[in-house]
């Protein structure tokens, strides 16, 4: 299967505003994939020794995905996870249990799990990477992740009941 390159290239920029996301890019970035890189990479080495800095890298990525469904979730299966994976982050205190199990459930065949993808909600949070970016340090960056996860969380109201069903249909496997 030839590889998809338009997952590979950033979201346009607008001036210096992200098109999916409205965040604005600080001058030294050429995109929101820079900026998410430059926050997620040290927060990843991080949780390899720490669990709340795993279970936060994991809970950025998700809030990421989610501001940029045409790209983080162009599949159903990978919106699926994204969104099953901020719902687990907001609703679920990032229960690794639960992540485990959505994991296993999107690993079925498509077919299987009948999922259809819904389509993008035109507001997707009030908050973006910008606000963990603008953060004065690292203890406050990570207490604005979780905050910002749940703006857009809220954001996705419309797919919660979805959202649920979903983790309904992967945690009674
Ligand atoms: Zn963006």
């Amino acid at each position: 299967m030839p590889r998809d390159l338009s997952t590979l290239a950033p979201p346009p920029l607008n001036g210096r505003t992200c098109t999916e996301c409205g965040a604005q890019i600080p001058p030294g970035f050429g995109s929101c994939d820079e900026l998410f890189m430059f926050i997620l990479t040290p927060l990843s080495q991080r949780g390899q020794d720490s669990p709340e800095a795993f279970r936060l890298a994991r809970l950025f990525v998700d809030t990421f995905g989610m501001q940029h469904p045409a790209r983080s979730g162009k599949s159903p299966k990978s919106y699926a996870a994204h969104l099953t994976g901020l719902a687990c982050g907001v609703e679920y205190n990032c229960s690794r249990w639960l992540y485990a199990d959505l994991q296993k459930w999107l690993n079925r065949p498509a077919a299987q799990s009948g999922l259809r993808r819904p389509v993008d909600l035109p507001s997707r949070g009030t908050l973006t990477v910008r606000f963990i970016y603008d953060a004065p340090d690292q203890a406050e960056a990570d207490r604005r992740i979780p905050v910002w996860a749940r703006d857009v969380w809220e954001a996705y109201a419309p797919q919660h009941e979805l959202s649920r069903s979903w983790i309904r249909a992967a945690s009674k496997r």
